[in-house]
């Protein structure tokens, strides 16, 4: 079977900076791995390497058995910046429908395929009803699921979200995670957050990243890759995030 995403000793180097050392990772389907790391981790460029949005100076990276420039249609991402001018105006619906855009073809214009996938996307995160309001006027919450819905209208195989409850106060976090969770049923997911509790209850594999990835494939770190991780003692870290993250160990 094909892995959704293979990465191969990847190496980045920005001016002056390494931002990604010799990562490795395989993404299988039905994945859904979080992976935390400190700000300035590579976690942004980490996820731009699979979207072919940054090149790296060395390794191979593969979406499903193709280079990111040829599959980066089967992927939808949720950038980490997303600041919506107020003056801007443009409603829940065109911000949706442009995630279409490389598909409906600038001249052509969209199609009845296009407002199809649209609506189908806007019901799947319960944001239909909302779809001619200004995008501006939503909670933070709400934006979320308008940019994912952007994200899911080509169907993709992997979903990507950079820090995505970022903007999710913790009340409604829990209903954000289940449409994660049904997603999940029919593509990849991969998370990256600086906030070690945004992600470890609900993955299913979490991983630690500063330059080098700290990855095994399970839902569990240890305390050593934390601690390499974020360069500080472990019960710092850990302190108020689920147990699930450290396996168990002696006192
Ligand atoms: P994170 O998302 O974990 O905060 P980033 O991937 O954004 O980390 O950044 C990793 C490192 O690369 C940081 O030191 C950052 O300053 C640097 N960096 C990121 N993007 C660029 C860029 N376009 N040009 C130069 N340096 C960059
Ligand atoms: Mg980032």
């Amino acid at each position: 079977m094909t892995a959704v995403a293979k990465l191969k000793d990847i190496w980045v180097h920005y001016e002056g900076v390494t931002a990604l050392e010799s990562v490795n990772l395989n993404v299988e389907e039905k994945d859904f791995i979080g992976i935390i790391g400190p700000n300035g981790g590579g976690k942004s460029t980490l996820l731009k390497v699979m979207l072919g949005l940054v090149e790296p100076s060395k390794g191979k990276v593969e979406i499903l058995g193709l280079p990111p420039k040829k599959n980066a249609h089967k992927i939808g991402y949720v950038a980490q910046y997303r600041n919506f001018d107020r003056n801007f105006p443009i409603n829940v619906w065109d911000v949706v429908l442009m995630g279409r855009l490389r598909h409906a073809g600038l001249l052509r214009g969209y199609g009845k395929e296009d407002f199809k996938a649209a609506a189908e996307a806007l019901e799947r995160v319960d944001m239909l009803d909302l779809k001619n309001r200004h995008i501006s006027e939503l909670s933070g919450g709400q934006q979320q699921r308008v940019l994912i819905a952007r994200a899911l209208v080509t169907q993709p195989k992997l979903l990507l979200l950079d820090e995505p409850m970022s903007n999710v106060d913790s009340a409604i976090q829990k209903g954000f995670y289940d449409l994660l969770a049904e997603l999940n049923e029919q593509m990849a997911i991969i998370m990256v957050s600086h906030d070690i509790s945004a992600v470890s209850l609900y993955v299913k594999k979490v991983a630690c990243l500063n330059k080098k990835l700290y990855y095994h494939g399970t839902g569990q770190i240890t305390a050593e890759d934390l601690e390499a991780t974020y360069q500080c003692p472990v019960e710092l870290i850990a302190h108020g995030a689920p147990h699930r993250v450290l396996r168990e160990h002696p006192r």
